[in-house]
């Protein structure tokens, strides 16, 4: 950490109940700073309790009040601050602490905020305490964005304030690394590895990387020459500053290429760089390089260290995350592999940037499956944001879906059962990719199978028929198919019989049942399929 980033100040905000005072009070006192209660500050100007300054002068003086205290407090350096629930719902306030200091947000589910807010009095803002579960609801879904747009989310939901501490120095820590950036930790059976996620974090890699314990020397960049273009030149410039030889090596382009003899080409190009056991392997590109190169690392010299830089919103969101490496057989997709767990993996929001759009929104597709999966918020924040945001937006939205991804490969590092549930959509869409002769995008094809499997839930009675609707209306908000006329349900159906993800001879679906809620089903009558299936094909 610098001197520079000691000295930033350490805003905490977050809704009422998150624990904002307590948790700055004692992380002051552990880092012997200053520790400024906005609140208490207000209170003691105005003479009176918020409540009151409510009630008698009205939110827009004390809106007022706080907007010239944020100012006040940007120059300042050194403090720990926590602010009021609604003050940085403002853009000019995180504007104006966000100059000097870190921003943090403490999140909490509405139930475990009630619980905290029981018995709280001066609550102006949430009312007759009977209905003050629908009144937290309402204003944590009106602040959602404001709150969505600070880059470091910190869940204190169960967890005691001397954990919370520890997250916000970890956030610390790694904002003295590479400004801005958050560190996700993914536990895997053999230990643990980080996941660095923030916006320009190429040009940091190389010590990025060093500080996880990769070894200086020879590395291996492992890409195509459409990625290379954009970006080698800003990885290997930052993993030289570091002290690392990185050595480029090409693969071909394109999904066809993933293949064994791809394989083998790495090795050749390892083997002229004298990588040995302990040089690092790095991926920067999509799934296809990811998944290769992974696999390569898994058996190259029977095995060295790998590290995922993904550059698709796709590999982003997924396949960088959870140790599935492999190549494809002329049989079948992904039919020979390993787990091979990254050392590492760096997410650059920034290389983003060129991604052609339909591969975005491909990659949105699965995104929008986490947020169904297991982050309802999420979801619901795609229905009313922007096909392709930007900034900590962007960021934000990211960190969301890969923590959903996080928790389902935690429970079940090697694919034994829970795990299943990301193939949400998985059993139409492949089977749509494989009759359109891989005309339809992978991620087009997830998206027609969600809409699909959720069909599949109503038409069981599984779901609310509501939830369709809405799941059809964020994949077309976010430039996805949503409709396939002119295929043949039959020929669909047939080729579902070649999925390898098949348990025996059982055809499995993952239905949703609610937002965060999905099951996996077997064998569902081939009727219901049919009949789900003609609704996406328009028949
Ligand atoms: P991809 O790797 O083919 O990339 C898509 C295209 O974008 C390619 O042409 C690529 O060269 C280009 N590209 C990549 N990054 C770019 C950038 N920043 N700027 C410009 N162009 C860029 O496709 P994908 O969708 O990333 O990955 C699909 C693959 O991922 C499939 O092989 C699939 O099996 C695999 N996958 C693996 C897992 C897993 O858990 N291992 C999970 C999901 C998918």
């Amino acid at each position: 950490m610098t001197n520079n980033n000691l000295e930033r100040n350490i805003i905490l905000t977050g809704f009422m109940g998150t624990g904002k005072t307590t948790v700055g009070r004692l992380l002051a006192e552990r880092l012997d700073r200053r520790f400024v209660d906005m609140d208490l500050l207000l209170e003691t100007q105005f003479g009176k309790p918020i409540s009151a300054v409510f009630a008698e002068e009205g939110e827009p003086v004390f809106r007022d009040a706080e907007r010239t205290l944020c100012a006040q407090l940007a120059q300042e350096r050194g403090l720990v601050i926590s602010t009021g629930g609604g003050a940085l719902v403002d853009p000019a306030n995180r504007a104006a602490l966000g100059q000097t200091g870190m921003l943090l947000c403490l999140t909490a589910t509405v139930d475990e905020i009630l619980r905290r807010v029981e018995t709280a009095e001066d609550r102006p803002l949430l009312g007759e305490r009977s209905a003050r579960r629908q009144r937290i609801a309402t204003l944590l879904h009106a602040r959602r964005d404001a709150y969505g747009a600070i880059p470091h989310q910190i869940d204190t939901a169960g967890r005691t304030p001397e954990a919370i501490i520890n997250q916000v120095l970890a956030a610390l820590a790694a904002d003295g690394e590479a400004p801005g950036m958050s560190v996700l930790p993914v536990h895997t059976p053999e230990g643990q590895y980080d996941i660095c996620l923030g916006d320009g974090l190429l040009r940091h890699a190389g010590h990025l990387l060093a500080n996880r314990g990769l070894r200086p020397g020879p590395a291996a960049i492992v890409t195509n020459s459409r990625v290379a273009e954009h970006h080698a030149k800003t990885l290997a410039g930052s993993l030289r500053e570091a002290g690392f030889e990185p050595h480029l090596c090409l693969a071909p382009e394109g999904e066809q290429h993933k293949t064994l003899a791809t394989v083998a080409t790495l090795y050749d190009q390892f083997l002229a760089a004298k990588l040995d056991r302990n040089s690092p392997i790095i991926a920067l590109g999509g799934g296809v390089i990811g998944d290769m190169t992974g696999f390569a690392a898994a058996t190259y010299l029977r095995g060295a260290p790998f590290v995922q830089i993904p550059t698709t919103l796709l590999s982003m969101v997924d396949a960088s995350v959870g140790g599935k490496t492999g190549v494809d057989l002329p049989q079948g997709k992904n039919l020979v592999g390993a787990f091979k767990q990254p050392a590492a993996v760096i997410i650059d929001t920034a290389v983003l940037g060129s991604l052609p759009p339909a591969e975005f929104a491909s990659g949105m597709a699965e995104v929008i499956k986490h947020g169904i999966i297991g982050a309802p918020a999420l979801f619901e924040m795609l229905e009313t944001g922007l096909p392709r945001p930007e900034g900590p937006r962007h960021k934000h939205l990211v960190a969301e879906a890969v923590r959903v991804k996080i928790a389902v490969v935690e429970e079940d590092p090697f694919e034994q059962g829970r795990r299943a549930v990301l193939n949400l959509g998985h059993t139409f869409g492949h089977a749509i990719e494989l009759v359109s002769n891989f005309t339809i995008r992978h991620g087009e094809g997830v998206a027609l199978g969600i809409i699909a499997a959720t069909h599949l839930a109503a038409v069981l009675g599984r779901c609310d028929p509501a939830l369709v609707d809405r799941v059809i209306q964020v994949m077309d908000r976010h430039r996805l198919p949503v409709e396939l006329p002119g295929y043949d349900s039959g020929a669909i159906i047939a080729a579902m019989g070649h999925d390898k993800k098949r348990a025996g001879k059982t055809l499995r679906f993952i239905i949703p049942q609610a937002l965060g809620d999905v099951v996996i089903i077997d064998d569902p009558g081939i009727a219901w399929v049919q009949d789900a299936l003609g609704r996406v094909l328009g028949k």
